[in-house]
């Protein structure tokens, strides 16, 4: 696949796992097909399953928000999900659909080559960086999972009604700049392998 739309075109309408017969859009991603920054959540939700692009709810909003703090819009990253249909009742991923997911969202990143992935919450940092660690004690800091610098962070919606958390991810974000700043593009390695190591 040489393209994102390649790559939309090959998923389609997508039935690999049961997800395909309970959502009602795919959710395949958006923005920037070669953004410097991914930023990966969990699942699309209700709007998101009803719009078809990620993060368009509440969560969204602050989301939006966040990246303005930073003085971007999100049509200059690229947002995706660990899945691309909405669990009915926004349950939790099971193992099955993320392993039948992902590999497309690895070729979106692939593709994409940012420099930074911006993980959202558990599901999306716990698949990046291979862990089992919860996001508390992780977030906030910078890891490396193959070539691409990985900045773990609360998911928007943990900070809907917690003004704490939501304290902590304006701050994490401000980290967001320091990374594309101090990006050498010398450093960086072949892909090799797996993508995220
Ligand atoms: N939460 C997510 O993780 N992803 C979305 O797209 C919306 C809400």
């Amino acid at each position: 696949m040489d393209t994102l739309s390649e790559l939309e075109e090959h998923i389609g309408d997508c039935h690999r796992c049961p997800l395909g017969d309970t959502r009602t859009t795919l959710v395949f991603g958006v923005g920037r097909s070669d953004a410097d920054i991914v930023f990966i959540g969990e699942a699309p939700g209700r709007n998101e399953d009803l719009k078809g692009e990620p993060f368009v709810g509440a969560a969204g909003a602050l989301l939006d928000e966040l990246l303005a703090s930073i003085g971007l819009h999100r049509s200059e990253v690229y947002i995706a999900n660990i899945l691309k249909c909405r669990p009915p009742g926004n349950r939790d991923p099971q193992q099955v659909e993320i392993e039948t997911c992902t590999p497309f969202l690895r070729e979106q990143v692939r593709l994409i080559d940012p420099t930074a992935i911006v993980t959202l919450g558990n599901f999306a940092t716990r698949f990046v960086l291979k862990t089992s660690a919860g996001i508390t004690g992780l977030r906030g800091s910078l890891h490396r999972a193959g070539r691409f610098t990985v900045l773990p962070i609360f998911h928007p919606a943990a900070a809907l009604y917690d003004s704490t958390k939501r304290d902590v991810l304006f701050a994490d974000f401000a980290l967001i700049g320091e990374v594309l700043a101090s990006h050498d593009e010398e450093s960086r390695e072949p892909v090799q392998g797996e993508l995220f190591g």
